[in-house]
């Protein structure tokens, strides 16, 4: 599988760019997911794109901590503590920057160690869109280094862009811009160990202690270190005259958040319970109820 994460900055495109890459994919025969995290959604504020690329079906969820392939679609996030690009890049990775510099230039100004392709885009876009837009460029240049063919790539460009782009003069001219990119970089092979392995049937999950039963996502941007306990509209409250302490619940939560009191009955970490209910719902003895937040803040430190 390949995993690329694209960093731009609000109105750039990098959502765009990512989606088009993951229809190019598509296209040309992969499975393939894309999309975007916004954080604070303002113009020129940092954003985040994601695309996952497999001819296998594709069971990864969530955010790409670790990718092959990082597109800079602006030079200055390479200095931005916020954005950090080159975070979790794999060894044998890519970088591609968006810079009038040379790649050599790029690594040393940038002390990047990993293999950097650059392109000024920005320029590419003024020169042959007239205005500074960058996701079908930006596209072009992720589906180069992603292997994607370049008949999926007109194909998903005319797909995506054409929901958004109703000048068809304006829809041609991005194509144009988006494929000269393509034809301008010279294909280079991702040596990431996962991408030179034929074929991963292993998933390796990080050992739990007993007393959680099963399995926490600890990667970056996920449960626990990105708390969901703010989307409960309802949270799950345990009756211990009725349960059995069978387990279901601790089994089935998504979460992975429910442990266990010093007695072994059940408890939820409310700073990470999102309030799906698949607990209660799966309860055989029906020991858990749901209780609306709003009424519950009072009776906070009851379980
Ligand atoms: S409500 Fe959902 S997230 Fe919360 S403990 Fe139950 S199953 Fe887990
Ligand atoms: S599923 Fe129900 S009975 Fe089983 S441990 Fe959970 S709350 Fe108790």
């Amino acid at each position: 599988m390949l995993r690329l994460r694209f960093h731009g900055r609000g109105g750039q495109g990098a959502k765009v760019a990512s989606r088009v890459l993951g229809t190019a994919a598509f296209l040309d025969g992969y499975n393939a997911q894309d999309f975007p995290l916004y954080g604070a959604e303002r113009r020129g504020a940092p954003i985040t794109a994601f695309t996952r690329i497999s001819r296998d079906d594709i069971m990864e969820r969530g955010l790409v901590s670790d990718p092959d392939i990082v597109i800079v679609m602006d030079e200055t996030l390479l200095s931005d503590p916020q954005a950090m690009p080159l975070s979790g890049l794999k060894k044998g990775g890519i970088v591609f920057v968006n810079t009038p510099l040379s790649p050599l230039e790029t690594k040393e100004e940038y002390g990047i160690e990993d293999h950097v392709i650059t392109l000024d885009i920005t320029k590419v876009s003024l020169d042959m869109i007239g205005k500074s837009v960058l996701s079908s460029l930006a596209a072009g240049v992720a589906s180069r280094i992603a292997g994607i063919g370049e008949e999926a790539l007109k194909g998903a460009l005319e797909k995506e862009l054409s929901g958004i782009i109703s000048d068809r003069d304006l829809l041609g001219k991005n194509t144009e811009a988006a494929l000269y990119c393509y034809n301008t970089l010279v294909p280079v092979q991702v040596k990431t160990a996962e991408t030179i392995r034929e074929k991963e049937n292993v998933i390796t999950l990080p050992f739990e202690t007993a007393r959680v039963s099963s399995p926490a996502i600890n990667a970056t941007g996920n449960t626990p270190l990105r708390r969901t306990g703010n989307w409960r509209v309802f949270r799950p409250v345990w009756n211990y005259d009725i349960c059995t302490r069978c387990m279901t619940c601790v089994s089935r939560c998504p979460e992975g958040c429910i442990r266990l009191n010093e007695d072994g009955y059940p408890y939820a970490d409310y700073d990470n319970c999102k309030g799906c209910l698949v607990c209660a719902e799966e309860c055989p003895v029906k020991a858990i109820t749901k209780v609306r937040e709003i009424h519950s803040r009072s009776e906070e430190g009851d379980q």
